[in-house]
């Protein structure tokens, strides 16, 4: 079967770009390896439109469903490799070939995690979290650890203060930056010893510091990094970030033509609604840039 498109990546911006270019009468296959990091959100409350929240695996059903009725064609795989000759792209899937003359990167990141047991489930009981701007709301008034180097870690904990008087910095490293520790101090943030060990207990997080104390949070922000799935594309001379984002024009489009990107691999406000946005704007040009398809 010849596609219009091929969308790399099936989490919620890819989704979202598949349901434009359905109805837009496009063919469409999703290659998706299943990894979406929106299959860890426990409820999402800041997703417009869902007022009582919605969780992750529920909103990624219902994405899925509606990409399939307008007709895009879901696949699971992992795409390996991508390369370019004039008559498009050609993309290996698990050993198989598909080619297709556009090509939307939608593969996301993937976040460090802080090496502990119990993670997966401490993220689903939300005493780690990821994302401030996601749901720092709903920690309000709880006590609030921020862990990671204080560089990286000094604007969540600063960011954190509108929600809670009780946040701390837990470097993941000794660390003697007198000015960031100043500016903390001065807003009300609290910088301990260095963690060297985090671990879930009942109801929160227990910090075991280098000088052998320990402290409870309520919930854990780590601030680690991230890797960023943008090789597909930089494999093909696309530019990228520091951080490995790939950098895209106003239509979502790379310096590669025909190669878009939406979502997390793109941007870094690693948001539904962000990757939801990127995802309309990449489908509506793809489908003006490829030959009309009057009825
Ligand atoms: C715990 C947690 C809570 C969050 N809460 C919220 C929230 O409340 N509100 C909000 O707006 N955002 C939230 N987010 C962020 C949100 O999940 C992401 O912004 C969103 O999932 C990004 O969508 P995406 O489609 O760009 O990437 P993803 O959802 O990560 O999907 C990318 C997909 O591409 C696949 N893939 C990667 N490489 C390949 C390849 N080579 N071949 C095939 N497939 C590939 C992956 O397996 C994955 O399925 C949260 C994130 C986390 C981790």
């Amino acid at each position: 079967m010849k596609f219009d498109c091929v969308i790399i990546g099936g989490g919620p911006a890819g989704l979202t770009a598949a349901i434009y270019l359905g109805r837009f009468r496009r063919k469409v296959l999703v290659v998706d390896a299943g990894h979406s990091r929106a299959l860890s959100i426990p409820t999402s409350h800041n997703y417009p439109g869902f007022a009582d929240g919605i969780s992750g695996a529920e909103l990624m059903r219902v994405l899925r469903e509606q990409a399939v009725q307008y007709g895009a064609q879901l696949k699971t795989g992992l795409v390996s490799r991508l390369t370019r000759d004039n008559d498009g792209f050609s993309l290996t899937i698990d050993g198989e070939t598909v080619t297709s003359p556009r090509i939307l990167l939608a593969t996301g990141l993937k976040d460090h995690a802080p090496d502990m047991p119990g993670l997966h489930q401490a993220v689903a009981d939300t005493s780690i979290r990821y994302c401030p701007v996601c749901d720092a709301y709903e920690a309000t008034d709880l006590s609030i650890a921020v862990h990671g180097s204080i560089k990286d870690a000094e604007s969540k904990a600063l960011f954190m203060r509108t929600y809670s008087r009780d946040v701390t910095l837990v470097p993941d490293h000794d660390d003697i930056d007198r000015e960031a520790r100043a500016r903390l101090a001065q807003a009300g943030v609290a910088v301990s010893e260095a963690a060297a060990d985090i671990r879930p207990m009942d109801g929160g997080i227990q910090v075991e510091l280098r000088n052998g104390h320990a402290l409870q949070f309520d919930v854990l922000y780590p601030v680690l990094g991230c890797d960023v799935y943008s090789g597909l594309a930089t494999g093909l001379g696309a530019r990228s970030t520091d951080v490995g984002c790939v950098i895209v024009d106003d239509k979502q489009q790379t310096n590669i033509e025909g190669l878009y990107a939406a979502g997390d691999v793109v941007s870094d406000l690693h948001q539904l609604s962000v990757g939801a946005g990127h995802a309309a704007i990449a489908a509506t040009a793809i489908h003006r840039s490829l030959p009309a398809n009057f009825r």
